[in-house]
């Protein structure tokens, strides 16, 4: 059996809510300590209405490096009420970038779809802005030295946010190959969050079903080729949606890539966080761990960390940090 010493896991995309709708200060004191014991070290809050993160943030960010958004911007009258803030004009996307930057947000979170949905034309819901509009969010928040990321399904609307700049693309259902491959060029990442897509399917009929498994599958046959060329993906659950839980479904994210075909080295390189955010802290796993969900947290002591150092040392003839320090002794 092969052994893992990697640094702490980050997850990609969560919301501080369960279920959909805000929770009590113990409540988000008790998902921090699900994160901990799961290994995540480091999440992005991808925004509420109430803003959530930032509240997140006070209670816990000493114990989980937490970065967010606050609220996520929407086009008003579509798809994102109670994700955020909505925006009707380009006067009120400037103020609004403006006072979410004033409260303390990490990046800007513009929603640029609907959701995947069964019941609307081409399988998504309305929602998201025109181009222009896009750009001048887009650039606002660049003005101000922030980074964008983008709620967004649909092949259009997908090259529509690449184009305006995003640093990464959230959900990203129905790329085309095409697009994937432009993503690829100008470095922008993906956050595929393909259980909590799955999780919906607990709600349908079993022809509607059927069809949602389709659209999985095909995302997940995306995710393999976006790997394989290179895109870098990030791995998030979308956790506080609707039966997706904190923590434990960071490993049925992780399943469900390697289902896709993705190999182990790999997939710990997009689970990990990066080598310059280490906490001090890194994780033991076996190479079954995502079948197991067993994790075991290792602080660093000056004894230790020689050892550290010299398996890095080591490790970087394999592949960068992040990619997995395989040995087969601990
Ligand atoms: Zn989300």
């Amino acid at each position: 059996m092969n052994f893992f010493k990697v640094p702490p896991f980050k997850d990609a995309h969560v919301h501080f809510v369960v279920d959909g709708k805000p929770i009590s200060d113990e409540g988000i004191i008790s998902i921090g300590k699900e994160f901990q014991k799961m290994g995540i070290f480091e999440v992005r809050d991808m925004g509420f209405s109430t803003a959530e993160g930032f509240r997140a943030k006070r209670l816990i960010g000493d114990k989980i490096k937490i970065k967010t958004c606050g609220y996520a911007l929407y086009k008003k009258g579509t798809y994102g009420v109670f994700l955020g803030k909505g925006i009707d004009n380009v006067k009120e996307a400037r103020d609004l970038v403006s006072q979410i930057i004033k409260e303390g947000a990490d990046f800007i979170k513009v929603v640029n779809s609907g959701i995947v949905s069964l019941k609307s034309k081409n399988y998504i819901s309305p929602g998201g802005f025109t181009f222009e509009e896009l750009k001048i969010i887009c650039q606002e928040a660049k003005n101000k030295g922030l980074e964008i990321v983008c709620h967004v399904n649909g092949d259009k609307a997908i090259r529509d946010a690449i184009k305006a700049g995003v640093v990464s693309i959230e959900h990203g259902y129905f790329a085309s190959m095409e697009t994937l491959q432009e993503m690829k060029e100008k470095l922008v990442s993906w956050t595929p969050t393909v259980f909590s897509l799955r999780q919906y399917s607990i709600l349908l009929k079993d022809d509607e079903k059927n069809i949602l498994q389709r659209i999985i599958d095909n995302h997940l046959k995306s995710i393999n080729y976006a790997s394989t060329i290179g895109v870098k993906i990030n791995i998030g659950t979308d956790s506080g949606s609707r039966h997706v839980k904190h923590g434990e479904s960071f490993f049925d994210e992780l399943r469900l890539l390697k289902q896709s075909g993705i190999d182990l080295q790999k997939i710990l390189s997009y689970a990990c966080m990066d080598e310059e955010d280490y906490t001090g802290k890194y994780l033991l796993l076996k190479e079954d761990f995502i079948d197991t969900r067993e994790v075991q947290i290792t602080s660093v002591t000056p004894k230790s960390a020689i050892e550290v150092k010299s398996l890095i040392k080591s490790a970087s003839k394999i592949g960068r940090a992040g990619e997995g320090f395989l040995y087969d002794t601990l």
